[in-house]
């Protein structure tokens, strides 16, 4: 049998831990997981491209847990109703290589993506930071501007998206946290008085949110809306002129902003800031850029805090997914017909349906 979690189940672990404590418990897990980095097996993702979007596998691993998300990213879904970002991960023990766990990862990406903005924020903002520009208000917006709230105290947030009613979402779903939100004309008065600015739009071309002529010098971008190839929201002007840390540089060379820049670009992967080893941010002066693409590492940060909290709450139930058969050598008894006790209760059944 193995461990199911579904959104609805991640939900619930929320209300029970409380949302405060899991966004703090989420992002130490993915501070212990950075700083033991080198334990990971790691590759770019796999990413099967076609004209709509994409459909990515993210596998990681340590010593004694293999994981892996599948996620799409398809910009034009929502027209169709349908959501941009879907996704289920997997964890699997390395010694007997069974599955152990099966989650949804649409909300949990949302968390743990947020959580990892946050996380470098932490390290990359001016220690002043108190108002965020959030351009993108779809369905990660919120889990966004509740991480930067909860992990660096971002209380103040200046909110814009080419669709009024995606503004309106957000200002209802964010109504009652007692944050003081200013809806913005367009990207530039948005981005206009921040100390960080979160793109999170969606749209499958070179786009530009972000010109370099609306950045002033100490700002910190979190630029998380391009992660794909041909798929990105700063001006090339802008990335030049600024710090630039990236997940892991071999992905976020094909994925990420910096797609724009030439390959020997020099980036700070942001394990070597966490870790003390490369300094963030130069100066108060500086324009810092966190380049999030996603990375395998996140979602096994994520998976292994669902599969901890789904223990200690006891939330979820097994699935039979996997054929087991008693013995392990004779997977052919699983097409036997069925043994005397399941026929049994066949026939009852069937006296009943007729009666
Ligand atoms: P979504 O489709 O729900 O929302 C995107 C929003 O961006 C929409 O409301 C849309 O109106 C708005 N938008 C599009 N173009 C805009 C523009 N020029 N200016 C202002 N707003 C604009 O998508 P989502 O699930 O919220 O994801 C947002 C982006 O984040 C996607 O591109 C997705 O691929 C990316 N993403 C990245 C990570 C990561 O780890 N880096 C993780 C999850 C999602």
């Amino acid at each position: 049998m193995v461990a199911f979690l579904s959104a609805r189940d991640i939900a619930r672990i929320v209300g029970e831990v409380g949302a405060r404590r899991f966004w703090r418990r989420l992002v130490d897990y993915l501070r212990q997981d950075f700083a033991r980095w080198d334990v990971f097996e790691k590759s770019p993702r796999y990413a099967n491209h076609s004209p709509r979007g994409v459909i990515e596998l993210m596998p990681t691993s340590d010593a004694d847990a293999f994981a892996f998300k599948f996620v799409n990213g398809h910009p034009g879904n929502t027209q169709f109703n349908l959501q941009t970002v879907v996704a289920f991960g997997a964890m699997a023990d390395v010694t007997t290589g069974y599955p152990t766990l099966i989650a949804d990862m649409t909300l949990a990406t949302a968390f743990r993506t947020g959580a990892t903005s946050a996380l470098a924020a932490a390290h990359l903002a001016r220690s002043d930071s108190k108002v965020m520009a959030l351009i993108g208000l779809g369905a990660q917006s919120e889990f966004q501007a509740c991480a930067f709230n909860a992990v660096l105290g971002v209380d103040r947030l200046r909110v814009f998206d080419v669709d009024p009613e995606a503004i309106d979402k957000f200002e209802r779903n964010m109504a009652d946290f007692g944050l003081t939100i200013v809806r913005c004309a367009d990207a530039r008065s948005a981005a206009f008085g921040a100390d960080i600015v979160t793109t999170i739009t969606a749209d499958k071309k070179l786009a530009t949110i972000l010109t370099d002529d609306m950045v002033a010098p100490g700002v910190h971008i979190n630029a998380v809306g391009g992660d794909c190839p041909g798929k990105t929201e700063l001006a090339r002007e802008l990335l030049l002129r600024s710090e630039i840390f990236v997940e892991y540089a071999p992905q976020t060379r094909i994925e990420g902003e910096i797609q724009q820049l030439d390959p020997e670009h020099p980036v700070t992967e942001l394990r070597e800031v966490l870790a003390g080893r490369r300094p963030g941010r130069s100066s108060s002066e500086a324009i810092t850029i966190f380049d999030s693409v996603g990375f395998a590492v996140e979602d096994f940060s994520m998976l292994r805090l669902l599969r901890d909290l789904a223990w200690e709450t006891g939330v979820g139930r097994k699935i039979d997914l996997l054929a087991e058969p008693a013995n392990p050598k004779d997977l052919f008894s699983l097409l036997h017909p069925l043994d005397a006790e399941q026929e049994d209760i066949a026939t009852l059944i069937k006296a009943g349906q007729a009666a």
